[in-house]
């Protein structure tokens, strides 16, 4: 029996069950058993082959692209504006990269002073202002309107472009592929990975940033399947190793790392608990990725980045061209 899982994101879509379809792992195919109900009402299986956690059923790719339709219309367009404040985009700019755990990570397995980078679904952009610093060539492409709007008005980068993946020639040829907070998200994640490596120089880095799923089994009710409700798959370490022989690359960098908003809550006395869960929700229905940077961001002015953890999955695969 798959077990329930409680609400937590305020978020909660409301899908079109009548268009719902099966699917099998979407990076091994193999056939899942199903292990979780979201808050949703969507149910997540677990590939024993690849280690990856799915949505299956899963909403048709069409009201997925409605859900994010709306998702920008509501809540995308007025958290631009507040970006547009020039005291934060000047935090932006000031930032060091080392201050980055994917930056300076990227930054010590690559030279990237004239290299060519391409960022996947910029967001709010800093992780492109930080491969700039760093001397790197960026391109950008991104779905959101706003996002490619705010990346070349504010930011001031004209090398953006709105545009998919897959749209992108193959002849293109990148030293570092960045698919940060984005691998989560497609129907067809697979698809976007062997686009990744066609796109790729020899010798070249794919890093990808994603919520992590190798621990779940150690939650009674699993964080990340609680929140960002429009995610469809969840990968662990296993996957990771699946992909890279799938690929034929090579890991040279892998970890889980930072932490959860829920454990900090976890950690407080009960006195502090309520007011700050209350402060919590209210904080999670804001928590879209341009927020949770914006926070990261100030944090960052005053320490180093949080190390601890095991909420994100952080990993690098190098394009080695092995037979
Ligand atoms: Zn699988």
């Amino acid at each position: 029996m798959p077990r329930q899982l409680e609400p937590l994101d305020a978020r909660i879509p409301s899908w079109e069950r009548d268009h719902f379809g099966e699917r099998p792992c979407p990076f091994c195919q193999s056939e899942g058993s199903d292990r979780y109900i979201r808050p949703d009402g969507l149910h997540v299986c677990s590939c024993s082959t690849c280690g990856c956690y799915f949505i299956s059923p899963s909403p048709s790719a069409a009201d997925l692209a409605k859900f994010y339709a709306t998702y920008y219309v509501d809540h995308r367009g007025s958290e631009y504006q507040q970006y547009k404040d020039p005291v934060l985009v000047g935090e932006m700019f000031a930032l060091d990269p080392h201050s980055d755990i994917k930056a300076r990570t990227l930054a010590s397995l690559l030279h990237l002073k004239g290299k060519r980078a391409l960022d996947v679904g910029c967001g709010m952009g800093q992780n492109l202002l930080f491969m700039k610093k760093l001397g790197a060539d960026v391109t950008v492409i991104d779905l959101d309107h706003d996002s490619v709007e705010f990346t070349r008005n504010v930011l001031g980068i004209q090398s953006v472009h709105r545009q998919d993946i897959h749209a992108l020639p193959d002849l293109e040829s990148y030293d570092v592929i960045m698919l940060h907070d984005v691998i989560e998200h497609p129907l067809d994640p697979l698809a976007v990975l062997q686009k990744s490596k066609v796109l790729l120089a020899r010798g070249g880095l794919l890093s990808i940033w994603t919520p992590n799923a190798s621990a779940v089994e150690a939650e009674e009710q699993p964080v990340a399947f609680r929140v960002d409700l429009e995610h469809m798959q969840y990968l662990t370490f296993q996957t990771c190793r699946q992909i890279a022989d799938r690929l034929r690359m090579t890991i040279v960098y892998l970890e889980a790392q930072g932490r959860s908003k829920l454990k900090s809550i976890q950690n407080m006395s009960a006195q502090t608990k309520k007011r700050t869960t209350k402060r919590f929700l209210r904080g999670l229905f804001r928590s879209f990725p341009g927020f949770v940077q914006l926070n990261a961001m100030r944090k960052r002015l005053v320490s180093r980045d949080d190390q601890s953890g095991n909420y994100h999955l952080f990993c690098v695969l190098r394009n080695e061209m092995r037979a």
